[in-house]
């Protein structure tokens, strides 16, 4: 099919709830992707950061027909190994809980919530969530998304939840009382701009919910899996919380989303009280297991962390040519480049030369490279990019 013919069968058959580039993606290859005229794009943006070890990983693929062959689903009536071996991988990486699996990330924060509900006491019912943050789109996860523009045509809302500006534990201690089931943040906000939080606000988390019998709940569904250079984000920053949340890069491109909860709370969580039919399944947690091994085997926390701290660099060099960068922030490979204006000319342009990055929050350009991404790759992405700010100023 032609990009003409794919995109008039959208226009007929598929709602238009995306704005989309009018590009057709065929074909996906490491930090590469092809599209329907023959285009190759560099991708430092691949899958919204769901593509973590980059498009269509060897092992991930090998391990999808490997494990189609045997069994692509069974329902949580049984038990299936693929399931139990992804959790001990994922529990032995974080603080050693117990897994709940689903199919995205606002199913994992809606269970991590419902979970929190279900292991306080009935009169806590309140949730406390940070401004500028994103969890997802259903009822409850938009609702947690302290963000008014998700709100908008949806109102009212689920009653229970507080927001209070990210960082600030003032703001925090006041909000606090004991009808708090919950604090959830994100570690690095993805969506509200890659904001890091400081090592003081999370712990200020931690001892608030400890004060008050909460639960603390990190939403590592953007951060997770690798890509800050540690399996979670968490572990930069000398805290433990009770719950994580994990999804896009989980499955290295397939479906999966993950809740891991400390053995104590997860306790709560009983038969009849949660579930998901597709939750668990062997096809993704087949995936899930090989992007684990393949993260291990090839050493690419490693190569998170020093590709991170080398795109880091690159963009702060950019940053002395052109004044329209402010700053340059992040961990790993989740870095932000704040603009002074807005950023959204300059991703169209960067990506009809060739480069995919992302623009969020309206003046922050995203880069989140694929963890198998090289100096080299990095090179001439920040190139592109640096000739399309000098284009464009
Ligand atoms: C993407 C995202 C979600 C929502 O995940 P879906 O799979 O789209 O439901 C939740 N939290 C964070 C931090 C995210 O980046």
């Amino acid at each position: 099919m032609t990009t003409q013919e794919t995109i008039e069968l959208f226009d007929k058959y598929v709602i238009a709830n995306y704005g989309r580039l009018p590009r057709v993606i065929t074909k996906g290859e490491g930090c590469y992707l092809y599209d329907a005229d023959g285009n190759k794009i560099l991708d430092m943006f691949p899958g919204w950061a769901v593509s973590g070890l980059g498009h269509c990983h060897p092992k991930v693929v090998e391990a999808l027909r490997k494990q189609a062959g045997e069994l692509l689903h069974i329902d949580n009536t049984f038990y299936s190994e693929p399931q139990g071996v992804l959790a001990k991988l994922l529990s032995e990486r974080a603080f050693g809980g117990k897994c709940f699996f689903c199919n995205s990330g606002a199913e994992a924060n809606e269970a991590a919530l419902k979970l929190a509900r279900l292991h306080t006491a009935q009169e806590k019912y309140k949730f406390i969530t940070a401004e500028g943050s994103f969890h997802g789109r259903t009822f409850a996860t938009v609702t947690a998304t302290a963000q008014p523009k998700y709100h908008e045509g949806f109102l009212p809302l689920l009653p229970g939840f507080i927001y209070v500006p990210f960082n600030d534990i003032a703001a925090l201690e006041s909000a606090f009382s004991d009808e708090v089931a919950a604090v959830m943040v994100e570690p690095i906000q993805g969506e509200g701009g890659i904001n890091v939080a400081s090592s003081e606000y999370l712990q200020a988390i931690r001892r608030l919910c400890d004060e008050n019998g909460a639960i603390m709940i990190l939403d590592e569904v953007q951060t997770g899996i690798g890509r800050t250079g540690k399996w979670f984000a968490y572990q930069h920053f000398d805290v433990e919380p009770d719950i994580i949340t994990m999804a896009k890069a989980l499955g290295g491109g397939v479906a999966i989303g993950a809740m891991m909860a400390k053995a104590e709370i997860a306790a709560s969580l009983v038969p009849g009280k949660h579930a998901s039919t597709f939750g668990g399944n062997c096809l993704a947690c087949a995936a899930g297991v090989a992007v684990i091994e393949a993260i291990e085997e090839d050493n690419l926390l490693e190569n998170a962390s020093e590709m991170g701290r080398y795109a880091k660099e690159k963009l702060e060099q950019s940053k002395q040519k052109h004044h329209i960068i402010d700053n340059v922030r992040g961990i790993g490979l989740m870095i932000g480049v704040q603009l002074t204006s807005p950023g959204k000319d300059i991703v169209d342009k960067c990506l009809e030369n060739g480069l995919r990055i992302n623009c969020t929050s309206g003046t922050v350009l995203r880069f989140m490279p694929a963890m198998v991404a090289t100096k080299a790759q990095i090179d001439q992405a920040v190139e592109i990019l640096d000739a399309v700010l000098s284009a464009s100023a």
